[in-house]
């Protein structure tokens, strides 16, 4: 359903960005990578999506901590395929702490991730989606976009931040044949999941099985961990001509998380 389209994925060497370029490159779409890390790892997952589906995929380096690194994925990705169809905004990182003992400099990049790279990367991504009218952004939001839990500060913040975006972003295409949407995931089997297991064991002292079902999926009715393949599969779907009615909308797919 996405043949001949281009797509960025930021935050995409792992997890749910990888998922997502993954089912998109499945789709036929061209993808440009971006992420953090080693070299020979990142051109493993770069061949073996090649190999896998047949579209084309290039990778870009940019910080999105940096709005001139930005602004060189979104070029390269114009220069290399001429076009660029679908965003999405995936980046992002987490920090767990009070808020009275929260670092600054962990505030700072968590919004610099999980917000402002959006707003650059929208920014800079519309010129091209206007010109060749139309296009998708996708923001990865969370549950906590809707709701909160404590000692997340900088995450819930950034997450309700980019919800706002989302409807702005929206309300300012709407009649461009381009649409803004954030997925709102409750919790998804990836790396930084398994990060939080691991912290969350520490402080509170309890074993990982302990964690996974008191404490990570307590908020979770369904019990399961999403999957990286189920946000792959929706983001394709509103990337995809059938989805163009839905714009400035927060999708929750959080196995019912947020409906209590
Ligand atoms: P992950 O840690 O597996 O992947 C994060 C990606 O972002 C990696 O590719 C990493 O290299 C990249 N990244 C981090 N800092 C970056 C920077 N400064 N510049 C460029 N890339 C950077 O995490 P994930 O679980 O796949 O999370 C992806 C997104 O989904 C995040 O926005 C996260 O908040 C959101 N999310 C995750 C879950 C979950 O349960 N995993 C739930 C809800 C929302």
């Amino acid at each position: 359903v996405l043949d001949g389209k281009v797509a960025i994925v930021t935050g995409s060497t792992s997890g749910i960005g990888l998922g997502i370029a993954r089912a998109f490159a499945s789709a036929g779409a061209s993808v440009v990578i971006n992420g953090f890390g080693k070299p020979e790892e990142i051109n493993a997952t770069l061949e073996g999506l090649q190999d896998e589906t047949r579209s084309k995929a290039i990778y870009s380096a940019a910080d999105m901590t940096k709005p001139a690194e930005i602004a060189g994925m979104v070029n390269l990705a114009l220069e290399s395929f001429g076009r660029l169809d679908i965003l999405v905004n995936n980046a992002g990182i987490q920090h767990v702490s009070p808020i009275d003992q929260f670092p600054v400099e962990k505030w700072d990049a968590v919004l610099a991730i999980n917000l402002s790279s959006a707003f650059h990367t929208t920014r800079l991504a519309l010129p091209a989606m206007r010109r060749q009218g139309g296009g998708r952004i996708i923001n990865i939001a969370s549950a906590h976009a809707l709701v909160a839990s404590p000692f997340k500060a900088a995450y819930v913040a950034a997450k309700h931040g980019i919800v706002g975006l989302t409807k702005v972003v929206a309300l300012e295409t709407a009649e461009e044949n381009i649409t803004c949407n954030a997925i709102c995931p409750g919790y998804v089997f990836t790396p930084l999941v398994e990060a939080q297991i691991e912290g969350q064991a520490k402080s509170h002292g309890i074993p990982r099985e302990q964690v996974i079902r008191d404490v990570l999926l307590a908020q979770q009715p369904n019990k399961r961990f999403a999957t990286v393949e189920e946000i792959g599969a929706f983001a394709t779907f509103l990337a995809s001509d059938a989805a163009a009615s839905i714009t400035g909308a927060a999708l929750p797919v959080d196995g019912g998380w947020t409906a209590h």
